[in-house]
């Protein structure tokens, strides 16, 4: 009778290890941390400390870290006021040291915003943040993560048509030399240059061609 209970959680017992034997075994994963992908740097997180050491943050100066996350595609930096981090796209530094420098201090804006805050919380593109912006030396700060990763289009603003055939050339910027229409050239003048076939400048698509 005493043994009862006894047997009922031996029974049970093995029929729990007998459940775990039948599960498939996974090979052990190996050890590996879940940010390995970031890469500390360590001069941007001295600029980043004396930044927020002067805008009065002592103890952010003291916490904040600044990673580069291979990662990101098209979002230029993070910020994370629970942990202290920046995270900035390694794509940046293709673009210019400036646009490295803004997006630092573009994130920290957000950790100084918070940190000025305290408990409170503070809207991400606010006022306290602009602030806090103009304190870290971007007044003029865009709310914009994004990065320009495509590049500006140039918009051609002149065109030129050939007087023979009418073929249209446009150029961003003014053409300055003498510039032929190398088919009629090839076809009427043996591929040479000729003044009859010489681009001459029209009124683009977009002009407003005054009355
Ligand atoms: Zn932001
Ligand atoms: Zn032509």
């Amino acid at each position: 009778m005493s043994l009862a209970p006894r047997q009922l959680v031996f029974d049970f017992g093995r029929n729990l290890l007998r459940q775990i034997n039948l599960l498939p075994r996974r090979p052990a994963a190996p050890l590996r941390p879940a940010r390995a992908h970031l890469r500390r740097d360590p001069i941007l997180e001295e600029v980043a400390r004396v930044l927020v050491r002067q805008v009065g943050c002592r103890r952010l100066a003291a916490e904040v870290t600044v990673s580069w996350n291979p990662r990101m595609r098209t979002t230029a930096g993070l910020a994370c006021y629970r942990t202290k981090q920046v995270l900035l796209n390694p794509k940046l530094v293709e673009i210019s040291a400036n646009e490295v420098q803004r997006t630092l201090r573009h994130e920290l804006a957000h950790l100084v915003a918070q940190s000025r805050a305290g408990r409170r919380r503070v809207a991400a593109h606010g006022a306290e943040w602009l602030q806090a912006c103009a304190d870290l030396g971007i007044p003029d700060e865009k709310r914009c993560h994004d990065l320009p990763l495509k590049p500006r289009r140039l918009t051609r603003r002149f065109f030129y048509q050939c007087p023979e055939c009418a073929t249209v050339m446009a150029r961003v910027r003014r053409v300055k030399s003498r510039v032929a229409c190398l088919k009629c050239c090839r076809k009427h003048h043996g591929g040479k240059y000729h003044e009859r076939f010489r681009f001459r400048e029209i009124a683009g698509p977009g002009d407003q061609i005054a009355a």
